[in-house]
């Protein structure tokens, strides 16, 4: 079994439990206090504010263990408010969540005008065919570190990339029924026990 927590707290948590439940010897775990983490092979760190998830995280003591985890190899996957969380620099904002993924974000980045859409798109790393990718008042990545690989990149902007253990994506694939991005992150899992 591959046991995949779910940071508990706000956003999107029941939708990634629904995918991960699609896909054969996982075991979703909602994660939301420190005997929880002792149980998980992976994190999905959901969409939904920063803000809010990041105060949670100081308010429940899981943000130190959390970053240890990730520094020791657990794979970890953020979407949209997720990947902030992950974000070692925000160009604009002043707080730092986790801090942990050398990518440089902007949050809201596509404005009010078009803060929300869907579109259909190839993402050559986990899935031969096109797939859907939503978007809600989403960051992208302006700045990549040494180390990171770009896995999509949508009108010349970057919205999914990898380093290491780390995977951050400004889209929701969990509110699709494209189940490729869920499959992906449980083989990064099975790759870091091998
Ligand atoms: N705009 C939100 C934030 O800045 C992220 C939105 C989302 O996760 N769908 O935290």
């Amino acid at each position: 079994m591959t046991n995949v927590g779910i940071l508990g707290f706000q956003g999107s948590v029941v939708e990634h439990k629904d995918m991960l439940e699609k896909i054969k010897e996982v075991k979703p775990i909602i994660v939301k206090y420190k005997e929880d983490i002792e149980k998980i092979d992976g994190l999905i760190l959901p969409g939904g504010e920063s803000t809010t998830i990041g105060k949670l995280l100081m308010e429940f003591n899981l943000k130190d263990i959390i970053i240890d985890k990730i520094k020791r190899g657990m794979p970890v996957w953020g979407t949209c408010a997720g990947m902030i969380l992950l974000a070692k620099d925000i160009v604009n904002d002043n707080i730092i969540h986790l801090g942990v993924m050398n990518i440089t974000i902007r949050r809201n980045g596509y404005g009010s005008q078009l803060n929300s859409f869907i579109t259909e798109s190839s993402v050559k790393e986990v899935s031969p065919k096109d797939i859907p990718l939503v978007f809600i008042r989403a960051p992208y990545i302006e700045r990549v570190g040494r180390n990171v690989k770009i896995i999509k990149k949508y009108k010349d902007k970057i919205v999914a990339a990898k380093e290491n253990n780390m995977l951050a994506t400004s889209f929701h694939p969990e509110l699709t029924e494209d189940i490729s991005f869920h499959r992906y992150f449980v083989d990064m899992i099975k790759d870091s026990k091998r």
